[in-house]
C-alpha cells in the first residue's frame, strides 16, 4: 500500500484493511456561521469500524461567509479542507472525507433543503463536488445528525444502542440512533423534532413556514420570544435579550424569565416524552446551548417527559451531551467509516452470493 503525502492523499480500499489499522479522516462541519475542519486519527478494526473515539490531529475554523451564496461557501469549504491537509504530515493513509452540513441531506449526499441561513445551499451536490475535488470517498450527513452520531457512539451514549437526541440551540433539531446506526429516513429528514406540534405554540409562526410547532417556543430564540410575550402581557417593556440572557435573568430571580424557561422546558419535554412512547430508546440525549439554561429549565424538561411517557418508559434516562462543539466532526468521521464498512460488507455479500 502506498503511503500518502499531505497533498496527494491515497484512497484506501476496505479489503486492504486488517485488524487494528490506523487511518486519517478529513472531517468538516459546515454551519451557517462557521466552517470547522479537522484531520482526525481513527483506529479501525478488521471490518473498518472505529474502535476508539477519533482524535483530532489538527484543525481550524473559518467564517462561513454565508451571504456570498452556496457556490462561494462550497469553494471556502474545499479551500479549508485543502489547507488542513497541507498544514503538515498526514501520518496514516487517508480513508476519505466525512462531511456534516447544515440542511437536509439526501441519499446522494446533496442538500435537499436548507434554511435561508446559507442562500443557494439547497441543491448543492456536496458529495459529488468534494469527491471530485479530492478524488476520495465522501460521506455527507446533516450537521445535527453528525452531532448525534458523535454523542451516541463516542460521547454520553457510548454504551447504549438506541438514542433519541435533541439538539437545542438557536433552532431545534434532533436525530434518532437505532442499533448504533443513524436513522436517516426516506428523504434524509429524520429527527426534525423542532417541527413537532405543541398546544402552547398554537398560532405562533415557525421557521419552517408552518405554525404551532415547538421550535418557536422552546429554542434559544423561542425562549427570548416567550420572555418578550410575557413582559408585553404584563404591560412591561421587554429589553432586547437572547436566550442566554433570559437564563441569566432567571438565575437572578426574574419571574418572567423563569416562566419563559419553564414554558420552553415543559414544551420540549412533552414532545420528547411523546417520542419516547413512539420509539422506546435506551436514553434521551439533550445537547446544544439551551441545555445550559439552568435548573428550572432542566426540571421542566424532566417533568414534561415524565408526564407524557407511558408508565413502563418513565425511567428512560435523560442524559446531557458531553462532546460539545467537537461532536459533529467526530460524527462526520464516524459516518464515513460506517458507510465504507457497510459498502465493503455489501460487496462481500454480493460476491459470495454470485459464487
Ligand atoms: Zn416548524
Amino acid at each position: 500500500m502506498r503511503q500518502c503525502g499531505a497533498s496527494t492523499p491515497t484512497e484506501v480500499h476496505m479489503d486492504s484493511i486488517i485488524e487494528d489499522q490506523r487511518r486519517t479522516i478529513l472531517a468538516v462541519d459546515i454551519g451557517g456561521t462557521k466552517i470547522a475542519v479537522g484531520l482526525m486519527l481513527a483506529r479501525l478494526d478488521g471490518h473498518g469500524r472505529m474502535q476508539a473515539m477519533p482524535r483530532m490531529l489538527r484543525g481550524h475554523s473559518i467564517p462561513t461567509g454565508a451571504r456570498q451564496g452556496g457556490e462561494a461557501v462550497l469553494k471556502r469549504v474545499i479551500d479549508a479542507m485543502r489547507e488542513c491537509l497541507d498544514a503538515g504530515d498526514v501520518p496514516y493513509p487517508l480513508l476519505g472525507i466525512g462531511v456534516a452540513s447544515a440542511g437536509v441531506i439526501d441519499g446522494t449526499g446533496s442538500v435537499l433543503s436548507a434554511t435561508s441561513l446559507i442562500p443557494g445551499w439547497t441543491g448543492m451536490r456536496l458529495r459529488e463536488a468534494i469527491s471530485a475535488a479530492f478524488d476520495l470517498p465522501v460521506s455527507v450527513v446533516g450537521d445535527v445528525q453528525a452531532h448525534a452520531l458523535g454523542e451516541a457512539l463516542w460521547g454520553c451514549g457510548r454504551s447504549l444502542r438506541s438514542l433519541l437526541v435533541a439538539a437545542l440551540g438557536t433552532g431545534i433539531g434532533g436525530a434518532l440512533i437505532v442499533g448504533g446506526e443513524l436513522v436517516r429516513g426516506a428523504h434524509g429528514a429524520c429527527g426534525h423534532i423542532g417541527h413537532m406540534p405543541h398546544p402552547d405554540a398554537r398560532g405562533i409562526p415557525c421557521s419552517c413556514g408552518r405554525s404551532g410547532h415547538v421550535e418557536p417556543i422552546a429554542s434559544g430564540i423561542g425562549i427570548a420570544d416567550n420572555y418578550r410575550r410575557l413582559m408585553r402581557r404584563e404591560g412591561r417593556d421587554a429589553p432586547p435579550v437572547d436566550g442566554g440572557e433570559v437564563s441569566a435573568l432567571a438565575a437572578r430571580g426574574d419571574e418572567a424569565a423563569r416562566a419563559s424557561l419553564v414554558l420552553a422546558g415543559h414544551a420540549i419535554g412533552d414532545v420528547l416524552g411523546g417520542l419516547v412512547n413512539a420509539v422506546d430508546p435506551d436514553a434521551v440525549v439533550l445537547s446544544g446551548s439551551v441545555v445550559r439554561s439552568g435548573r428550572c429549565w432542566m426540571d421542566a424538561v424532566n417533568e414534561g417527559i415524565r408526564r407524557q411517557t407511558l408508565g413502563i418508559l418513565e425511567r428512560t434516562p435523560v442524559l446531557v451531551g458531553t462532546l460539545g462543539s467537537k461532536a459533529p466532526l467526530i460524527g462526520a468521521a464516524e459516518a464515513l467509516c460506517s458507510d465504507r464498512s457497510n459498502e465493503a460488507h455489501t460487496e462481500e455479500t454480493s460476491h459470495e452470493s454470485a459464487q
